[in-house]
């Protein structure tokens, strides 16, 4: 009984499921078909085995979480990402999420706040992503949920803090009134032009998103000028990088970052054409830096760093080790591109069941540099490059540490173009790029 505990009892949401899953998504991630009802149960589940044994639902009012289940070696887990919903009003071209239209109940994220202030050990400062499809579609619950997890963290002497990743499509004063008040941080996804933007994230009835981003983003700057503006480029829309960039800072954007996807669609052809439109990218923010302002462009400014420092990371990020994915039936992933149907085996846990330390492993390492495959002695990004997105690279090559050989191409373009923009300032003693990356002044 120890080891068990549950939230305050809280209001159902509206697609509530009346059972879940023990065994994750592979086994009862909600229902394949997409229908929409939120069912999640079918004849096929309901004949599972009895209780207690695997693939069996529990109904969920039966459900308590268990607080053993948080890691007993390894990285303590001090940062969540969190499925609210796996329902999103876009259906962007590459989107990764395998969508069926559920959403998290109340009871699981309120459960999931009290599993992570557990799962953190004595770290005394834990981290909240809210994730999704689009978390701002369950926002009336998370007017909710943060007042909760803030009281209940000062309860365990720890601060908790949160943030989000949006499409921005549903970004109103309401909303921004509510972040400023709980002082929340986020990432917009925009791709770019209003062209790419609605060829690329389409809403749900087929039409562009761009005039709905486009109402939100001075809202968005007018809260916080630095957030990050953050594009996926695909293949077909590399030869228009440059002017996606001219209307981000238009936007009035300061934070940009156009991060390659899909790399097995690149060829050397379009590799060259990315190149070529981020050099363009380069040069203006030579051009700003010397009229005294500053403009980060993810890529060039860790190329930057890194060759400044003259060591890279060791680690691409924390995915299964100080952060997890908590999806909407409450199971333990490595992070949110991690729980698909095919990826069963990577599965870490339970909220309601076990942490398994050992599913975790490959990923809960001391440095991931090491492990790559590739020959980084001899490019010149080793000194940023941690070798991408596990996740990714699991994805086209089957290993978590073998990446694809354009992603790699990729990678070095962001170092060319860095060390182009950091040798010109450099070479002109410009002040404020000495301020911003030699810290002079
Ligand atoms: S781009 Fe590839 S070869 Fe270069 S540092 Fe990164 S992983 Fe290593
Ligand atoms: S595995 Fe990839 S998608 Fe997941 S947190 Fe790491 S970098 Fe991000």
């Amino acid at each position: 009984m120890a080891q068990e505990l549950m939230a305050p009892p809280v209001t159902r949401g509206p697609v509530g499921l009346p059972v879940l899953s023990v065994l994750g998504t592979s086994e009862g991630g909600g229902c394949g078909t997409s229908c929409g009802s939120g069912c999640g149960s079918g004849a096929s589940r309901k004949a599972a085995a009895a209780e207690g044994e695997p693939g069996v639902q529990i109904p969920f009012a039966r459900r308590r979480l268990k607080l053993s289940a948080v890691p007993t070696s390894g990285t303590a887990v001090t940062n969540i990402d969190m499925d609210l919903t796996v329902e999103c009003n876009l259906r962007c071209t590459y989107c990764f999420k395998e969508k069926w239209n559920e959403h998290m109940e109340e009871q699981v994220a309120f459960d999931t706040i009290v599993w992570l202030l557990h799962a953190s050990g004595s770290a005394r400062s834990v981290n909240v992503n809210f994730m999704g499809g689009e978390p701002l579609i369950r926002f009336r619950m998370i007017q909710k949920l943060v007042p909760f997890a803030k009281r209940r963290a000062a309860e365990h002497g720890k601060s908790i803090h949160f943030g989000m990743t949006t499409n921005g499509t549903l970004v109103t004063d309401e909303v921004v009134a509510f972040w400023k008040k709980w002082g929340l941080g986020f990432h917009t996804s925009i791709d770019g032009t209003p062209e790419i933007q609605d060829q690329n994230r389409p809403t749900t009835g087929g039409r562009g998103s761009s005039r709905l981003v486009a109402k939100a983003v001075p809202k968005i700057l007018a809260y916080r000028q630095g957030t990050t503006a953050r594009s996926t480029v695909v293949a077909a829309s590399a030869g228009s990088v440059y002017e996606s960039y001219r209307y981000f800072r238009d936007l009035g954007y300061t934070s940009i970052a156009f991060v390659p996807g899909g790399n097995t669609e690149w060829n050397d052809d379009s590799i060259a054409i990315y190149e070529g439109q981020f050099r363009r990218i380069g040069d203006d923010v030579i051009e700003e830096m010397r009229q005294g302002r500053v403009v980060n462009v993810k890529g060039i400014d860790e190329f930057i760093e890194g060759h400044i420092r003259q060591s890279r990371h060791k680690h691409a990020c924390g995915a299964g080790r100080g952060m997890v994915l908590i999806d909407i039936h409450g199971d333990i992933w490595p992070c949110h591109r991690w729980n698909k149907e095919k990826e069963a085996s990577w599965r870490i846990g339970s909220i309601y069941e076990q942490f398994d330390d050992a599913a975790r492993s490959i990923l809960d390492q001391p440095d991931h540099g090491v492990l790559l495959e590739q020959n980084c002695a001899i490019c010149p990004a080793q000194n940023f490059c941690t070798g991408g997105c596990p996740a990714e690279n699991l994805e086209e090559t089957g290993a978590v540490y073998r990446r694809h050989r354009n992603a790699c191409e990729l990678t070095r373009v962001w170092a060319r173009v860095g060390l182009h923009v950091h040798d010109t300032l450099k070479a002109e003693s410009n002040p404020t790029f000495l301020t911003r990356f030699y810290k002079a002044g």
